[in-house]
């Protein structure tokens, strides 16, 4: 046992409430390897400590925090991450941090004996929201990224993804990918729901499929700057037209195709009141339900933003950040999480959205996800929310799964 009690889930999860959070908004901004996000990785040390868990901290800063019971076999971890998008929500993430803890603790009250070590884990960078990858740390843990590719990642202020993590103490040569079915028998991460399926359902707890492929494509729109009064309307060459009328294919092109794509995100330049613009670049997050299907909405997406280019007299060029295939779970595992409750199975469903999870399948790790419902679906905003009766119940099936799958 720890040093000291440890927390339940309700002190933890109030513990953790007001780090990183804004005033104005409510929302919260714990970009990683910065002061909120570090605050959060110290409490999870504190945390392990409490409870006497065997801290591993690997060369990009994710975390384990292992409950070493039984004989040394591959792990059952459990857990997310801590860091947010800006002006995020509480839950996504750190809800599954901390019903991880809370679950450890609620099999070792019962007495439970594990017959493999069970972890807690906490991966950086999650969202992309610094260095524009999302699942950062899991990446480079599996390999899935290398840390050549990942070194120069820069943020908004120019500061490169090395330098951000030396800042912290995180400076290795020459990290190595260490992550693999060696290490953990399976993962389980449970999350907020982002969206209303479990609400429809009139379910508190689901369990993930699959996630829709997704990908992050930056649109570089150039023209010709020039005065905004002097200059007639027929003799412009604006890239903010090209960039409006390709917002508008986007959102038509994904509802048409029962998919989804944004812009989120746009820079101009000089972003002057009183200029045509010299140029625009603007970011599209785009989801299909299959890869072709994605293929498909980017490439339609694309050539209507070529045709009105051409119109406007504006160049444009278009790079895929990022994207990611689908990613489907181990059906056998969704099912031995899902079914035989005393309540009747648990609702499996698909998600749009993008977790270390879906990186660990991806590269042969068995995974699996648990939703708790979110009774507005709303996500990545501060609006963001899950009832504390339905986050204990989290806790419980957190803790029912675990013990499945460490028996
Ligand atoms: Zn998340």
């Amino acid at each position: 046992m720890g040093a000291s009690v440890p927390d339940h889930f309700e002190e933890m999860w109030r513990a953790i409430e007001p780090i990183g959070r804004a005033d104005r908004s409510g929302g919260y901004f714990r970009q990683p390897f910065a002061a909120a996000e570090r605050e959060l990785d110290g409490w999870f040390v504190e945390q392990a400590s409490a409870r006497g868990l065997r801290l591993e901290t690997d060369p990009f800063g994710n975390r384990i925090a292992w409950w070493d019971s039984g004989p040394s076999l591959p792990g059952v971890v459990t857990g997310s991450h801590l860091d947010s998008v800006l002006d995020g929500g509480a839950y996504d993430g750190p809800l599954g941090v901390v019903t991880a803890l809370a679950a450890v603790e609620v099999l070792r009250e019962r007495g439970f004996r594990p017959a493999r070590p069970i972890g807690v884990s906490a991966f950086v960078e999650e969202e992309g929201s610094r260095f524009g990858l999302a699942c950062l740390g899991s990446r480079l843990a599996t390999g899935a990224t290398t840390w050549e590719q990942a070194r120069g990642l820069r943020d908004r202020d120019g500061v490169q993804l090395e330098e951000a993590m030396a800042a912290v103490g995180l400076e290795v040569e020459n990290p190595q990918p260490w992550l693999g079915s060696e290490h953990l028998a399976c993962f389980v991460e449970l999350h907020v729901e982002q969206g209303r399926d479990l609400v429809d359902r009139g379910a508190a707890i689901g369990v993930a499929s699959r996630i829709w492929p997704h990908g992050r494509y930056r649109f570089d729109i150039s023209g010709e700057p020039n005065h905004a009064g002097t200059t007639r309307m027929e003799d412009r060459h604006d890239p903010m037209l090209t960039y409006a009328m390709t917002a508008l294919a986007a959102n038509k092109q994904a509802r048409v195709a029962g998919q989804r794509a944004t812009f989120g995100r746009v820079d101009t330049l000089p972003n002057s009141t009183n200029s045509v613009p010299s140029g625009v670049t603007a970011w599209m997050d785009a989801r299909c339900e299959s890869d072709e299907a994605l293929a498909e909405l980017v490439g339609t997406i694309t050539r209507q933003a070529e045709e009105r280019a051409d119109r406007d007299g504006t160049r444009l060029a278009v790079t895929a950040e990022s994207v990611s295939g689908a990613v489907d779970f181990d059906p056998d595992l969704a099912r031995r999480v899902a079914e035989d409750h005393e309540a009747g199975d648990w609702p499996i469903l698909p998600t749009q959205a993008g977790h270390d999870a879906g990186i660990l399948s991806a590269q042969g790790i068995p995974s699996a996800m648990l939703f708790v419902r979110n009774p507005t679906g709303v996500s990545h905003s501060p609006a963001e929310h899950a009832e504390m009766p339905d986050c204990l119940a989290g806790v419980d099936a957190l803790a029912e799964t675990l013990q499945r799958l460490a028996s």
